[in-house]
């Protein structure tokens, strides 16, 4: 029967498109103005979902969930007529007296599969491109943070137009019966695990990807630098929404005599943002379920604490934890953490920090934290990762004007702004001739004589 539904949501949806009701820059605009409406009038309901599925403070909703779709909406409002419009590129001799351009033009239907971690953002910033671009779209989002989920289901269609964007809610089997549908672009963001089943499916349909996956982020902090405030910065971007974001600090690389202070000063940062009992504190939150609290947990195991550990399963809650002398072959140093445990590697110096780096995965984010610029330059020259922010964590990913995406194991393509309409559009290449000049074409048509080349 499910099936039977998902197939009958994407036909739906794909004949509206094809009838053309999303061509005109005028209805992708009202659609957009239409959202925009809905995460205004409803942020109340969208902070106390948020409540229930992760503890989020209501304060936090607009910082960490909606203020990245209201700026992309309102990038996209201004300068959708540019990036749609045809873009005239260089010609070649052959096509001096033609007309040569690209033009952006809409897919069709995108499904959008989303995470738990920030429920809102994930599903609608890509929406937001998917309608600049003009494409149809169906929505999952994840069925992990439920209350969310099922708000979007409820909001959505009292305010966009039904027959063009669609939420489809449930878990892993229904998102595989999704996922056996044609579309013609699909941006999952989750797990690199996941990602490949997700490729798999689409590779069926031939049907592009784009991957917004995660990893170890690495944080390389140098002698040389503002210890504390480097603290500070990271302190706010690991332990923000109990460590369930995919760009935070996954690990610290420092020289071993920067150990005791970097702990002191999280410490003492700690005590600042969360006071003594995180536990207590509106702005600390919790694990999503008991699965990933027990998976966080069990990291700790062969780790010796410097800061925190105390956990409460009854709340899926670990407190701030840090952990100090890792080893590189430790279990929490093999995957993502994904939760508010913060490892020390002790490395000796830039060189070994770079060499550590490049012996894993490609990241989806680095973090270099150094008042030294030969220091930065040989950070940023000799690893890669998705993005990269220096002297602070996270913000890369706020400047709309940035592609967001990972690299190798971290993901595969871009998004945000301008990059996400890119991303959602075929770039159709045109050439407009038109009759005249006809013998200019006589040296590619047969019969080829040697004479009639050299002419
Ligand atoms: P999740 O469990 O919510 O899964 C994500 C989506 O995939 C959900 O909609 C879920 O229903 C679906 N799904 C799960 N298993 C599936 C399966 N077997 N087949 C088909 N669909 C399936 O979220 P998660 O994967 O636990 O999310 C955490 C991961 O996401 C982390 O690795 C994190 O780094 C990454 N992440 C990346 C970004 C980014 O922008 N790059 C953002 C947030 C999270």
């Amino acid at each position: 029967l499910s099936k039977l539904m998902e197939k009958q949501v994407v036909d739906g949806l794909r004949e509206v498109f094809q009838s053309g009701r999303s061509r005109p820059l005028q209805y992708r605009k009202q659609q957009l103005r239409a959202l925009h409406r809905l995460i205004t009038e409803h942020q109340a309901d969208i902070e106390q979902a948020l409540k229930q599925d992760l503890n989020r403070n209501t304060y936090n909703t607009s910082l960490f969930e909606l203020i990245s779709i209201e700026n992309d909406i309102k990038l996209a409002e201004s300068d959708m007529a540019d990036w749609a419009a045809p873009q005239p590129v260089k010609k070649n001799l052959n096509s001096a007296l033609d007309d040569v351009y690209i033009k952006p033009e809409p897919l069709g239907v995108v499904l959008i599969i989303g995470t738990w971690n920030y429920p809102w953002a994930m599903i609608l910033q890509p929406l937001v491109g998917a309608i600049a671009a003009g494409n149809a779209a169906v929505l999952k989002p994840s069925e992990l943070s439920e209350n969310s989920a099922r708000l979007m289901k409820e909001l959505l269609p009292l305010y966009l137009d039904k027959e063009m964007y669609q939420v489809v809610t449930g878990g892993v089997s229904e998102t595989q019966e999704l996922l056996k549908q044609r579309f013609d672009h699909i941006l999952y963001t989750g797990s690199s695990v996941v990602g490949k089943l997700v490729m798999e499916a689409a590779a069926h349909h031939l049907t592009p990807v784009t991957l917004e996956l995660g990893g170890k982020s690495p944080c390389y902090i140098d002698k040389n630098c503002d210890i504390a405030v480097a603290c500070r910065r990271i302190t706010w971007g690991k332990f923000a929404n109990c460590g369930q974001t995919c760009i935070a600090p996954d690990y610290i690389l420092c020289e071993p005599n920067l150990q005791d202070r970097i702990v002191e000063e999280i410490q003492k940062t700690l005590l600042e943002f969360y006071q003594k009992d995180p536990k207590s504190s509106p702005d600390y939150c919790r694990i999503i379920n008991t699965r990933h609290f027990d998976r966080v947990l069990a990291l700790m195991n062969e780790c010796t604490i410097a800061l925190g550990g105390e956990s409460d399963r009854s709340q899926c809650y670990i407190a701030p934890t840090v952990l100090a002398d890792v080893l590189p072959y430790f279990k929490i140093m093999q995957e993502e953490i994904f939760g508010p445990l913060l490892p020390i590697v002790t490395v000796n110096g830039l060189s070994e920090a770079i060499h550590f780096i490049n012996a894993r995965e490609k990241p989806l984010a680095l973090y270099v934290f150094s008042s030294d610029k030969t220091v930065i330059k040989r950070m940023l020259a000799e690893t890669t990762s998705g993005g990269v922010t220096v002297n602070d964590v996270l913000m890369h990913y706020t400047v709309n004007t940035l592609p967001f995406g990972g690299v190798g194991n971290s993901g595969m393509g871009r998004y945000h702004g301008r990059h996400t309409f890119d991303q959602l559009s075929h770039h159709r290449a045109c050439l407009i001739k038109s009759f005249a000049m006809e013998s200019l074409n006589d040296a590619r048509y047969p019969p080829l004589t040697a004479a009639r080349l050299r002419k």
